[in-house]
């Protein structure tokens, strides 16, 4: 079989025992593992000078090609245009989105100039699959070199509806782009709606119902592939936890109350001060839970140096210290509001120790945080997952209480239900959401676009 190329925007560090951190990472690296191949993209460095040539480095049948960026490129390519315009944009925060033409030059050039670092290392046969939202334009710069091999592409972050996207100033630069591909996954139907909606309405292209596109003199596919996790992994990896030094800390402090827990990089996509309303709302609403339920929020800060991200922190911990200060007693802090990475065993534990997964982005092209929730739990005794209907997951999990994350009240009546929601209904809901979960493993997102990109121009 032709060997396989995964690009994408960092090349996840994977430890000497062949484990990655997160469940995408597991995904592809096995992909490669099989196949034999080649991880490409950048090293998380920022150097003094572009490199001449990639860094490489082979571990079995596996080569890992990086190259680190210069401190322009980092700030044009990666916090400007893709983290300052296309993230927000992609996520419906048209108000938060910021635009410089000379940040998208550089979002381009930089496709360009990775295109042609990874061009010397490229075999006639090789499948190319690109990832994400910062390398829209990869496989438009390696087929002006000449570059004929199949190259997919796949959207981690939601496609916006065609007003939205029309809103980013070079949309159209973006989508001929996008129609070098052979083939572009998103992860849901309504994605996969949007983005036919784009290529009908303002590329004037057609698209079957199969999925066949032509639009801007390119013929390719376009399909929706849900991402996955590995169910059964995730939840062994709960139940070995739960005795844990983090675990009975925890426990000791608990008393017998009743936890909620939510595990977000600190965004703000992952409508956290809502969430953090909500709660304040069931207290309000449900004085019977005052003392009685604690609720955890995980939540690491990411891409720091962009002013959004500033304000978001500073919003939640004003939040989290009013409620706190309007509720907490002696010996109860209803929110403790962590700020930290933790390994991936901690939190699957912590996963399985919640009464309730509390799981309410405004948008998100699916939240893996949601199925890994489920699949934490013990099936003889499952939490219950409040999910916001605008996770991509919500397609998927409707064993979970869907629910509007800017309905503060909604939210906290859903959060009731849950804390209230008898066991053989839980269990009914878990045995119906682990099906799914099962169904649509991260190798079956992998296997079906990997064999529907090898299927193309056959
Ligand atoms: P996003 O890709 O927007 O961050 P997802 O929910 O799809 O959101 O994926 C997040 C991944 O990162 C999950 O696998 C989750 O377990 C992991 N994660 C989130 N927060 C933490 C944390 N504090 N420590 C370690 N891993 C985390």
């Amino acid at each position: 079989m032709s060997r396989l190329i995964i690009v994408s925007n960092r090349v996840a560090p994977i430890s000497e025992g062949g484990m990655a951190a997160g469940g995408l990472a597991v995904g592809v690296y096995d992909a490669l593992r099989e196949t034999g191949g080649m991880w490409f993209g950048w090293s998380g460095e920022v150097a003094s000078a572009a490199p001449a040539s990639p860094k490489i480095e082979e571990r079995g049948p596996v080569t890992f090609a990086t190259v680190s960026l210069t401190r322009r490129d980092y700030d044009q390519y990666y916090r400007g245009f893709s983290n300052d315009t296309l993230w927000p944009t992609f996520h419906y925060r048209s108000d938060l989105t910021h635009y410089d033409r000379h940040e998208f030059d550089g979002y381009q050039r930089v496709n360009a100039w990775l295109a042609h670092q990874l061009i010397p290392l490229l075999r006639p046969d090789d499948v190319i699959w690109v990832h994400d939202y910062h390398l829209i334009p990869f496989a438009e710069a390696l087929r002006q070199e000449g570059i004929t091999n199949r190259i997919g592409f796949f959207l981690h972050i939601p496609f916006p509806a065609s007003q939205v996207l029309v809103t980013v100033p070079p949309h159209d630069k973006l989508m001929r782009a996008l129609c070098c591909y052979d083939l572009v996954g998103v992860q849901t139907e309504p994605d996969l709606r949007a983005l036919r909606d784009y290529l009908e309405h303002e590329a004037h292209g057609t698209v079957s119902a199969d999925g066949r596109v032509d639009a801007y003199g390119r013929s390719l596919r376009i399909g929706a592939y849900p991402i996955g996790i590995y169910p059964d992994e995730l939840a062994a990896l709960a139940k070995e936890g739960q005795d844990g030094r983090h675990l009975k800390n925890l426990r000791q402090t608990m008393h017998e109350r009743r936890l909620i827990v939510s595990v977000d990089r600190l965004d703000y996509s992952k409508g956290l001060v809502e969430r953090f309303r909500a709660f304040e709302k069931l207290l309000e609403i449900s004085p019977n839970h005052r003392a009685q339920v604690s609720f955890i929020q995980v939540a690491p800060p990411t891409r720091s140096d962009i002013q959004s991200y500033q304000q978001i922190r500073l919003q939640l911990e004003a939040e989290s210290g009013r409620i706190n200060g309007r509720f907490a007693e002696m010996d109860w802090t209803p929110i403790r509001y962590l700020h930290r990475q933790y390994e991936r065993a901690v939190l699957a534990s912590l996963f399985r120790e919640a009464h309730v997964g509390y799981v309410t982005p405004l948008r998100d092209g699916m939240n893996l945080v949601a199925k890994e929730y489920v699949a934490a739990q013990d099936p003889e005794d499952p939490g219950v997952l409040v999910l916001s209907r605008f996770a991509g997951a919500a397609q998927e999990l409707d064993g979970a209480l869907i629910v509007n994350p800017i309905d503060v009240q909604g939210m906290a009546e859903a959060l009731d239900h849950a804390l209230g929601m008898p066991l053989d209904e839980r269990r009914a809901r878990h045995a119906r959401m682990m099906t799914v979960l099962r169904r649509n493993s991260v190798s079956v997102w992998r296997d079906s676009f990997l064999r529907d990109l090898r299927a193309v121009r056959q």
